[in-house]
């Protein structure tokens, strides 16, 4: 039978992890004990208060039909709460927050309602690859925006060209940022607002590592620059937040009309999260700055290790302030981020992203996620001299 796929699957890149996901388990099959610096997704578990708050919600069969489509009342309002102590912004949560299943599915269905077929999605490169996915599928062309390190990766709107601006819809911006690990300075998101306004675009804010930061840096919502909520929706995630990447929770705020239009997608293709998913969320962020406290100060130890182990090497990375990953420029004298992440893999059993799987812009640099304990990491150090 000759099945054919719809033009707009074949323009997608094949998702990075899933390439990277079959090296490893081959490596895995040959029995070599690799240490993944892959993939960024927690490797302590959810909190034990979550996991509870999960198990009683479960037993209650109030929770066991369709959720609304907007989402628990119960669940939005606490939202609006964290939001109001986090970033003293005040949202309303009837129509201002939206419930999602993990923040990658809002994401990648906002194009569905707001870009029409040949419009065109600003998307940062190196990028979370789902803003250039979610905008082709939707028939959308992704428009890029270099984020080079004499920028501190920061979008140069000015180089924005203005053909793509005319079509353009939606701009995504990421900060603190993956995969380069970068915050924004001050005065960026205002800067955003500000050109939004003037070329009527979407701003799609993903803050899924504002919670997780060091030193005294604590990450800003874009919804508080001038402008903010008019022009744009933020994403956050408790898959960082708490460790709760399995779990598939995260919600969309801001304006109106963008989660209006975001919700009605939804309605027409998932029917929410599980109701005690979302009471188990209520608990997540009843304890997540207790969570945070301890976890921020772990990673902080792991970036340390990593950055102070590689420099003994001779290779040297400014310390970030924000994220669990390190972007680092490859060392002097090699230039293919494949590459070289192909024979960290071989030689040294160490998995790390190749640059370039995010996009052009990547390409020189590779990504270390710390999502391994602080031993393995000293380890990989220890292994990556061979290929120094
Ligand atoms: C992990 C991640 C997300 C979202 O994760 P969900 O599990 O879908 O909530 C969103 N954006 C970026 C940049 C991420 O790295």
């Amino acid at each position: 039978m000759g099945f054919e796929f719809t033009n707009r699957l074949k323009k997608l890149p094949p998702y990075l992890f899933v390439e990277i996901d079959k090296a490893k388990r081959i490596a895995a099959a040959e029995g070599r004990d690799i240490i993944d610096l892959g993939i960024g997704d927690p490797d302590e578990p959810t909190p034990k208060e979550v996991i509870d708050a999960l198990h009683k919600a479960a037993q209650d069969s109030k929770n066991h039909h369709y959720p609304l489509d907007q989402g628990s009342s119960v669940f939005r309002e606490r939202i609006a709460r964290w939001y109001r102590e986090r970033f003293q912004i005040s949202l309303d949560p009837e129509k201002e927050i939206l419930p999602l299943l993990g923040s990658k599915e809002g994401i990648s269905h906002l194009p569905l309602a707001f870009i029409n077929p040949g419009d065109v999605s600003l998307v940062p490169d190196p990028c979370y690859p789902p803003y250039k996915g979610g905008t082709i599928l939707a028939g959308g062309i992704p428009y890029l925006m270099p984020l080079i390190e004499k920028n501190n990766f920061l979008p140069d709107l000015k180089k924005i060209e203005k053909l793509a601006l005319k079509k353009a819809k939606i701009i995504y911006i990421n900060y603190p940022n993956n995969p380069t690990s970068s915050v924004c300075e001050k005065g960026f998101f205002e800067d955003v607002a500000i050109f939004a306004k003037k070329y009527n675009l979407i701003v799609a804010s993903d803050a899924a590592y504002s919670e997780v930061s060091f030193d005294d840096y604590r990450p800003e919502s874009f919804l508080k620059a001038e402008g903010g909520k008019d022009a744009g929706v933020e994403f956050h995630s408790l898959s960082k937040t708490c460790n709760m990447t399995g779990w598939r929770v995260g919600f969309a705020c801001g304006n109106e009309k963008i989660i209006a239009g975001l919700a009605k997608v939804k309605s027409n293709i998932d029917s929410g999260v599980f109701n005690a998913i979302q009471m188990a969320g209520v608990t997540a962020l009843d304890i997540a700055d207790k969570h945070l406290e301890r976890m921020n100060k772990v990673y902080q130890g792991r970036r340390d290790a990593l950055i102070d182990g590689l420099s003994k090497l001779g290779w040297v990375i400014k310390k970030p302030k924000a994220t669990f990953y390190i972007w680092a420029a490859l060392p002097k004298r090699h230039k293919s981020s494949i590459d070289f992440a192909r024979m960290a893999l071989d030689k040294a059993d160490v998995i790390i992203t190749p640059g370039i799987g995010f996009g052009e812009s990547g390409e020189g640099y590779v990504r270390f996620a710390l999502t391994v304990s602080k031993e393995k990491i000293q380890e990989a150090v220890q292994r990556l001299k061979k290929v120094f």
